[in-house]
């Protein structure tokens, strides 16, 4: 209804009746604070439009995969149910980004804030400025650990079960934080 109220009588903030897509979104921060930063993106996810923050992993940290003389890096993976469309959850995840003082410069190299849209429902995407699912989740452990604590029966699309290639991946260079 225009009033958004969910099947439950409340309030939502689902105000179409578009299904809401079940995304995953990757979080790294390796400047300025790294576990702050990883907090306060949480904290802006949960403030997307027309979206609900469902669930979050715990932060982990691991070892920077581009030049080696950066810090390591904190992770995490938000699930969040949108009604936005995948261009336009990027356009929001990009937003934040720079509100964090995300500058671009080296390839893989150190940043405030990186968010990405890993997966987007079922769809595989690939547009100018958009692949979905994200093209490095396969060999990134710390996408794909994070990954499997929140979603431990999802099935990548076009690239089979978190939980084969969290086990492919393996822990190397990365620790979970508690
Ligand atoms: P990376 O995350 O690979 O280190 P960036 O964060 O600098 O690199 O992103 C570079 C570009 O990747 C962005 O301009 C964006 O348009 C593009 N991109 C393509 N697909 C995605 C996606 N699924 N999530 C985030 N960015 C993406
Ligand atoms: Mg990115």
């Amino acid at each position: 209804s225009p009033l958004g109220r969910s099947p439950a009588g409340g309030l939502s903030v689902f105000v179409t009746d578009r299904s809401p897509v079940a995304c995953y979104i990757g979080i790294g921060s390796n400047l300025e604070d790294p576990q702050a930063q990883v907090h306060k993106a949480l904290d802006d996810l949960h403030g997307l439009p027309e979206s609900l923050l469902v669930a979050t992993s715990a932060l982990y940290r691991s070892v920077p995969m581009g030049p080696p003389d950066q810090p390591d890096y904190i992770n995490a993976v938000a699930r969040v149910d949108t009604q936005l469309e995948a261009a336009e959850l990027l356009r929001e995840l990009q937003t934040i980004e720079q509100r964090a003082g995300r500058e671009r410069t080296v390839k893989w190299g150190p940043r405030v804030l990186d968010l990405d849209l890993l997966i987007y429902g079922n769809e595989r995407i690939a547009e100018d400025g958009l692949e979905v699912p994200h093209p490095g989740i396969r060999e990134r452990n710390f996408v794909l650990l994070p990954l499997l604590s929140v979603a431990p029966d999802l099935e990548i699309p076009g690239l089979g079960p978190v939980q084969q290639l969290a086990d492919a991946a393996g822990h190397e260079g990365i620790v979970r934080l508690d």
